[in-house]
């Protein structure tokens, strides 16, 4: 059994965070572990700034969004000699696992950490994007599609009302997961997804033809921005269909805000079970849910292979427009 171990937020920020951080802390010290908060995730950690946390360090945040522990990127720890500096900083507090709340880019930190020094990691996916291979749940998700189905609320009504094409950009470099499940969930006549190609012209033709034959009164498209610039892409369909269209970034909007009952009840019960199974001897495992079952995915295999789109999502997305 592990006695003293430690947690960190790492990466881009994700609502829930910190309920899973309250859940790491307080599953720690009900199995009898001493847990250190790491505070700006690896950079923290280089820089020594470690403190030990109990119960009513975690009092007041469930319901917060960002990290009270704070998070931030750091080059030096993707060095081994950042990592034997990172390991140094955990040995002398006798820290034996440590728990990463973060995306791909933490955990393939984590991974590269525990591979060179012998310490246990489990990891949580924190990340609005839920683009980490296994699972089909990361926490911060729920909340940030909420959110993006919130602004193409918003958005249909002007759109409607105007009867204009209504562009929304959303966040999603690589992964379209985002733009798909709030697409779909607002009723948008087009997602567009890196994941996909899509033909501008043949868009361009059908919404003129839906104008024409009054099919539509309004058009909605989101973008998920790994697709192209909405802003970019919104000027060619007013070129070409002679539609007033009007683009919106929604940007760090969706980072933000106060974590879902999903995302929070995800995280307690992720972050416990990651906490006990690392007191208990495990290791290498990122825990998360699959069609709503715990899921506890292999650490290599969570950051080397590659997150599919759910196909039966891409079809429903056009069958339903
Ligand atoms: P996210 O976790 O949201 O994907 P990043 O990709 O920025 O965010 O990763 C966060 C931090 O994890 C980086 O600043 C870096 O310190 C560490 N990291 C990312 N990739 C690696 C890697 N291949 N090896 C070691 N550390 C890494």
């Amino acid at each position: 059994m592990l006695k003293t171990i430690a947690v960190m937020t790492s990466g881009g920020d994700s609502p829930g965070m910190n309920a899973a951080t309250r859940a790491v802390v307080r599953t720690a010290i009900r199995e009898g572990a001493r847990i250190f908060g790491i505070c700006n995730g690896y950079k923290g950690l280089l820089a020594d700034d470690l403190f030990e946390m109990n119960t009513r360090s975690v009092s007041d945040i469930i319901q917060r969004g960002g990290t009270v522990l704070g998070t931030a990127r750091s080059k030096e720890f993707e060095t081994p000699e950042g990592r034997t500096m990172a390991y140094e900083n955990l040995k002398k507090r006798d820290i034996q696992g440590l728990v990463v709340i973060g995306g791909d880019g933490s955990l393939r930190g984590a991974q590269a950490l525990t591979e060179e020094h012998p310490i246990a990691v489990v990891g949580l996916p924190g990340t609005i994007d839920n683009d980490i291979y296994g699972m089909d749940y990361t926490i911060g998700s729920d909340t940030a599609s909420n959110t993006i189905i919130d602004a193409i609320n918003k958005l249909r009504d002007t759109a409607s009302a105007h009867q204009r094409i209504a562009i929304l950009e959303v966040m999603g470099r690589r992964c379209g997961w985002l733009a798909l499940i709030a697409g779909i969930s607002g009723g948008a006549e087009y997602i567009l997804v890196p994941e996909e190609k899509f033909d501008l012209d043949k868009i361009c033709d059908e919404i003129s033809e839906m104008y024409k034959e009054s099919r539509k009164r309004y058009v909605l498209i989101v973008i998920a921005e790994g697709a192209g610039s909405g802003i970019e892409i919104g000027k060619i369909i007013e070129e070409r269909t002679g539609i007033d269209t009007r683009a919106s970034v929604l940007g760090h909007i969706q980072r933000g805000g106060s974590p879902t009952m999903v995302d929070r009840l995800n995280a307690s019960l992720l972050g416990q079970q990651a906490t006990r199974a690392l007191i208990s001897g495990v290791s290498n495992v990122v825990f998360s849910l699959k069609r709503g079952a715990p899921v506890s995915v292999n650490l290599h295999d969570a950051v080397t292979k590659k997150k599919r789109l759910d196909p039966e999502y891409l079809r429903m997305a056009e069958a339903l427009a």
